[in-house]
């Protein structure tokens, strides 16, 4: 406990009432029984309840408050720019100074040939716009047939139309009809699998292969040292465009700009949200590379016909632009590497307990703790039981079938590590007794 933030226009509501917000991924009849978890306030790697009692925020919300919360500047900025140009949209030749300065900013540190950038307002937006562009690009050169997308097991896209049909976990595709058609799925950790599917589609087929970095809601999944160069050298064997998802891995996560550049590789397109404004306001985007981009842009008058309404909001520009800001002043480029280090370092502590079966950990400031196959289908223990186990003792985690994640704003302490760690341990021990877990191994 520390302070009571409980205003009495947040006082905790009347149970007996209906709910009204549909909150998201969840059994809205299981979270209209219980009192909601209602996050009254942030303040670097904490947040407070509405009664007043602290957690640590050991996910950076969905991974993408990268330099924590509270950053007073953020919100400053985004003050001048709603005082100055509060919106305004960047259709046909409209442009306003927050996008135009992103844009040049994140396109002179981009690992990609003569970029150009397309703002959007989030990450499967921001897939749906490369997905969308890849097929257009194909047609505008005369190769409509190559219209088949390739994307990898456990990789997470977004729930956008394109999104929801290259998603690589099933849970996401089913009950909705027919998804997007001309679309695979291959093993996310062998690059020889991706040249079988090229092959067995036809080379002539495929627009283009999708991946992140490090597959990141899908369980944390690290590429092995040599993947993406091979990767990039099969892509483009067979001119298939080779799009990198960074939307989790991007903006100082892995130790650079978009994460990819750790394996020295240089993809056609890059889509990227979360820590690009470390979701102070929504945004997000695509860099492209000149190839896509040059039969659109030249004389031949090829428009993208494509666009939301709010790309390039001056606002959440000047909100990117404050929060680069400070990713470059801290440093947290270079301070992200040791957090790395040391997150890796204690989470691997855990690799003994009964519970879990496997810790990964390693790239980026990102984990997973995976329980073992007993625990999860023998003992019925669930990855939620101790998520709910650690938020009571004030961590919170991110839980996901088989494991919890991990993935703390950027701006975390050892110390902080060591609180987040061992109240993980903790709570997968009360777990472990109330299921009598000791004698699993
Ligand atoms: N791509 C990746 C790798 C993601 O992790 C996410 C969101 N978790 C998305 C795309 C979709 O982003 P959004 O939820 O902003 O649509």
């Amino acid at each position: 406990m520390t302070e009571t933030v409980v205003s009495s226009a947040l006082a905790p509501r009347d149970h007996r009432e209906p709910n009204r917000l549909w909150h998201t991924f969840c059994d809205m009849n299981a979270v209209a029984r219980g009192p909601e978890f209602v996050v009254a306030r942030g303040e670097g790697v904490w947040l407070w309840d509405e009664s007043g009692d602290r957690y640590l925020d050991g996910t950076a919300s969905l991974w993408y408050c990268n330099v924590g919360h509270g950053r007073r500047e953020i919100a400053d900025a985004v003050y001048r720019q709603m005082t100055t140009l509060d919106a305004y949209t960047v259709y046909g030749d409209f442009s306003n100074a927050p996008a135009r300065d992103l844009s040049e900013r994140l396109a002179s540190h981009a690992p990609v040939v003569d970029p150009r950038v397309i703002l959007t307002c989030g990450g499967g937006e921001s897939i749906d716009t490369a997905a969308k562009l890849a097929r257009r690009y194909w047609a505008v050169l005369g190769r409509p047939e190559r219209t088949h997308l390739i994307s990898r097991t456990g990789g997470y896209h977004g729930l956008n139309g394109f999104g929801t049909s290259i998603i690589g976990m099933e849970r996401f595709r089913t009950g909705y009809g027919r998804l997007i058609e001309d679309t695979s799925v291959v093993a996310h950790d062998s690059a020889a699998a991706l040249e079988a599917e090229i092959l067995r589609v036809g080379p002539e087929r495929v627009a283009a292969f999708f991946a992140e970095p490090v597959i990141g809601a899908g369980g944390v999944f690290l590429p092995e040292d040599d993947y993406f160069t091979e990767v990039a050298r099969i892509c483009d064997k067979y001119g298939v465009l080779f799009v990198v998802d960074s939307v989790i891995c991007g903006f100082a996560r892995m130790g650079n700009w978009f994460g990819i550049e750790r394996f020295g590789v240089s993809p056609d397109m890059i889509v990227f949200a979360k820590g690009v404004s470390s979701g102070y306001l929504p945004l997000g985007g695509v860099v492209v590379s000149g190839r896509v981009a040059d039969p659109f842009w030249n004389e031949a008058g090829n428009p993208f016909m494509h666009g939301t309404t709010y790309a390039g909001h001056p606002a959440g520009c000047a909100a990117a632009m404050a929060n680069l800001d400070i990713l470059e002043r801290e440093d947290l480029f270079t301070v992200s590497l040791e957090v790395e280090r040391h997150l890796d370092a204690a989470l691997r502590t855990l690799s003994g307990h009964p519970l879990v079966a496997e810790v990964r950990s390693g790239m980026g400031v990102m984990g997973a703790v995976e329980l073992t196959g007993e625990a999860l289908d023998d003992l019925g223990i669930t990855t939620a039981e101790v998520f709910a186990e650690a938020r009571a003792r004030g961590v919170i985690l991110r839980p996901v079938p088989r494991a919890l994640l991990v993935s703390p704003p950027l701006i975390i302490t050892w110390e902080q590590i060591d609180h987040l760690v061992s109240t993980l341990a903790g709570a997968l021990d009360a777990v472990a007794a109330r299921h009598g877990a000791t004698a699993v191994r």
